[in-house]
């Protein structure tokens, strides 16, 4: 096997003609030839009813795929398997923060999940209707997932970590005749009480779901509304032998709705089918992440998030994979729990964000080699750039390729990424890949409109319709929105915008340089935030980094870096902090040269992001600016803004 996939850096220029022809050729066919593509692939799963037409595209931009097909998520995910591997591991929950611990197999999953749905059915949930899942990271919470698409009805999960007003908003607009959840959930050790907040959000939403479905895990007391709530032990127990055949739905019909990480704004509920979308999870289930029948695949996210829902729960269990739902920190009772899961369950491929690894980053390297991990074969990273220390780090601790992939909450699979699955391929430092099978991608010229063709260029990052299976189909109940925001923003052009910068090298690599409200303007020269991220990361002692553009009577804007240090025992005082203050100026001045010098290097002890650690610039930038920095719901730990505060604060004064 090879142990490293970055096999050259952007500087040098081997020939690398010879690999690039078949994943080339693979992909041009999967655009040029799109309906014989896309008929092979629909292939991979079963289908109740064979479609009849593969793509519908004649209503731009709303792409319909599979039209005349029916077929079943629920089916693929875990039926279909009894024949051949009823016995093996398909879903393995564990807990660090109840030490809990347990494997269903394909068996007892197919049970636990009809137990579930004949409970939904009970509780007046028919298909269409939806059904909100507020849970924590527990087996239930994919039982509830595939109960949902087995019935069909649509699922909206959302996170755990989200309070009551969040929640409420999601009610509202998801209108759910059931919400399933939990007593509590448990961060670090802490018991997080879910049950009152549902209750909150119940009562602020104006719509009322008719019944909840309650898992009590006995961390938290709940009290119960007489006639609406139910607890899910009793109505399990009375369920264990109920049947509950699939529903076979039309491809076409609504799987779930589940909304962006709001790093920008206000969150857009994503729509997504049935039929394109298992049809998409089995191919990047071959192609780009090569999963095995009989592997096991371990993604540290949450199901909160669209990677939970593509690649904990449906990829790899229509792959036919075990797969791991965890519950806790990466590094509690220690960092090296991950690595003890992937050598115990004999993980193939796993699959996690930046942020993490960053985490990681600032703990003892030697837990990377602690443990077993011959059965590891690729480490896949998305959700945020991927700095290149960050890489280096990870990969050589590893010993196994990083695969860096781009997409969205709205594509529901990579755009940008590496399909070893097609051809070996080597990586890039820096670059997530180049555009996967199905993905027309193209860059656009903010200032023109025009497609960029050449290389090196600066351009959006914009997808050609239609959509290929697995997008989007539009935001929930508003296809004005859907048309309105993704694919106007390019004046004159019928194209789906990413609101990603990127730039693509002459080897047809891409490179993301952030969101486009993510350029700064420094008297009159356009630079990227993440660039001069990614070059500050590159000290040594600068664990994680955010710049952001702040407005300055100057220059128009100048840009202002807020960094959280490796080690921070040496900054005790302003002089050790203007130290490393002034080597980091230097470094981005050798770099990138003095115009993209930052006028200021706080150091902070955490960065404000999302609870899908991303990080919300947009707040960052507000209160640099001093301005209200608006929706903060989505935002993990209050603190981190208000050390910024004082930060700024302290600077401006005289
Ligand atoms: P919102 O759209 O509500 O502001 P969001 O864009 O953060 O939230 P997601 O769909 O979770 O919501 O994130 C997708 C975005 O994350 C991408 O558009 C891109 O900006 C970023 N991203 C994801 N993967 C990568 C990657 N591998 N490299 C660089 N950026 C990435
Ligand atoms: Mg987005």
């Amino acid at each position: 096997m090879d142990t490293h996939n970055y096999e050259f850096s952007s500087k040098t220029d081997k020939p690398r003609r010879a690999w690039m022809s078949r994943y080339a050729e693979f992909h041009r066919r999967s655009i040029t030839d799109r309906e014989a593509f896309w008929a092979e692939q629909a292939q991979l799963i079963d289908w109740q009813q064979a479609p009849k037409q593969i793509c519908d595209y004649s209503n731009p931009p709303f792409a319909r795929w599979y039209v005349g097909g029916t077929t079943n998520l629920c089916h693929n995910a875990v039926d279909r398997h009894l024949k051949d591997r009823a016995d093996q591991a398909a879903l393995i929950y564990v807990s660090t923060e109840t030490d809990e611990e347990k494997t269903y197999s394909f068996r007892e999953l197919h049970a636990e999940v009809q137990r579930m749905a004949a409970s939904l059915l009970e509780l007046g949930v028919r298909s269409g209707d939806r059904v909100l899942i507020y849970m924590p990271m527990i087996a239930e919470a994919a039982f509830a997932m595939l109960a949902c698409a087995r019935i069909g009805a649509i699922h909206s999960v959302v996170f755990g970590g989200f309070a009551s007003g969040s929640l409420a908003s999601r009610i509202e607009d998801a209108e759910p005749k059931v919400v399933v959840s939990a007593d509590a959930g448990s961060r670090g050790g802490k018991v997080v009480a879910y049950k009152p907040l549902l209750d909150e959000a119940i009562r602020l939403s104006k719509h009322k779901p008719a019944a909840a479905l309650l898992v009590d895990r006995g961390l938290s007391p709940m009290d119960l509304t007489a006639g609406r709530d139910h607890l899910w032990g009793p109505l399990r127990e009375k369920h264990l032998n109920t049947p509950v055949p699939c529903e076979w739905v039309d491809a076409t019909h609504i799987s779930y709705t589940l909304y962006t990480s709001g790093t920008t704004g206000k969150p857009k509920g994503v729509q997504r089918d049935t039929g394109g979308y298992a049809v998409a999870l089995a191919a990047s289930m071959k192609y780009i992440f090569e999963g095995k029948p009989g592997e096991t695949y371990f993604s540290t996210s949450d199901i909160g998030w669209v990677v939970g829902h593509s690649y904990i729960v449906y990829g790899p269990l229509i792959a036919g994979m075990a797969t791991i739902m965890y519950e806790g920190l990466p590094i509690r009772p220690d960092a090296g729990i991950w690595w003890q899961l992937v050598e115990k369950y004999k993980v193939s491929r796993m699959f996690s964000a930046p942020t993490a690894v960053r985490v990681l980053k600032k703990q003892d390297p030697a837990f990377l080699k602690k443990y077993d991990l011959s059965s590891l074969k690729a480490l896949y990273l998305a959700g945020e750039p991927l700095d290149e220390p960050t890489a280096q780090w990870i990969s050589q601790g590893l010993g196994v390729p990083i695969i860096d992939n781009y997409w969205q909450t709205e594509t529901g699979w990579p755009i940008l990424t590496i399909a070893n699955g097609v051809e070996k391929a080597p990586s890039k430092f820096g670059s997530p890949g180049v555009p996967m099978y199905g993905y027309d991608v193209k860059l656009i010229s903010e200032s023109t409109g025009e497609e960029l063709t050449g290389p090196d260029q600066k351009g959006v990052v914009a997808i050609e319709g239609p959509l290929p299976p697995g997008c989007m189909q539009t935001v929930w109940r508003d296809d004005a929105r859907f048309v309105n925001t993704y694919w106007k923003s390019i004046p004159g052009k019928l194209v789906y915008s990413t609101f990603d910068w990127g730039i693509r090298d002459k080897d047809g690599y891409f490179f993301i340089l952030g969101r486009t409200d993510d350029v700064i303007n420094v008297a009159g020269h356009r630079l990227g935030t993440r660039e001069i991220e990614e070059c500050i990361s590159g000290h040594p002692n600068v664990a994680e980094v955010a710049v952001v553009g702040v407005a300055d009577q100057l220059k128009g804007q100048v840009a202002m870096a807020f960094a959280v240090a490796k080690d921070a025992s040496g900054l005790t005082s302003d002089a050790a902090r203007l130290k490393l203050e002034g080597e980091v100026m230097k470094l981005v001045d050798s770099q990138l040269g003095a115009v993209a010098r930052p006028s200021r290097v706080f150091f902070v002890n955490l960065l404000p992001k999302t609870r899908s650690g991303k990080l919300l610039r947009r707040a960052l930038q507000a209160v640099a600016e001093g301005r209200d920095p608006g929706d903060l719901t989505t935002m993990d730990d209050p603190a981190a803004l208000q050390q910024v505060r004082e930060l700024v604060g302290a600077a401006a004064k005289p």
